[in-house]
């Protein structure tokens, strides 16, 4: 869900027609709303991390990308990525959309090279990053496996 920030830049640079920004300003203002409480994934994540007894904070909007599950202490961010959006993959990435497929397919890929992008920025920071996919959360063992290797088993340091 790291897609938000530049989207406003994106309609001016990219498309500049009004119709677009048109658009782009509804769905805007659509992933917003889902995007304060956290989306369902996200909330997934949080839930298996509160049960491994991790303490983290949400949103940190001054990190690159704004990582959606932050360690500040640990130097360590988390992004859970819908399979769709950031251009997973997998069955769900590879879907395609039916009306304005081309407009669609080139905001997917500026996504993903935003996402590499931004992870390049915070790797170079100091942070270490995980990115936990959509589609891997139907996997909950694995899950808390790959979140424990990540920030590793202690629990009170954070
Ligand atoms: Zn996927």
């Amino acid at each position: 869900m790291s897609l938000l920030k530049k989207k406003k830049n994106d309609s001016v640079a990219g498309f500049g027609g009004r119709r677009w920004i048109g658009v782009d300003a509804a769905r805007s203002r659509t992933m917003s709303a889902v995007r304060h409480g956290g989306t369902r994934p996200e909330l997934e994540v949080r839930a298996v991390l509160r049960s491994l007894g991790y303490r983290f904070q949400t949103l940190v909007q001054d990190l690159p990308g704004t990582p959606d599950i932050v360690f500040k202490g640990r130097r360590a961010a988390i992004f859970v990525h819908g399979c769709y959006w950031h251009g997973h993959s997998c069955a769900h990435g590879k879907r395609q959309s039916r009306t304005n497929k081309q407009y669609w397919e080139s905001k997917i890929s500026r996504n993903r090279v935003r996402d590499r992008r931004n992870v390049r920025a915070l790797r170079n920071g100091g942070w270490r990053v995980l990115v936990i996919w959509e589609c891997q959360l139907g996997r909950p063992g694995w899950i808390r496996e790959k979140i424990r290797k990540f920030l590793g088993v202690e629990k009170k340091r954070h």
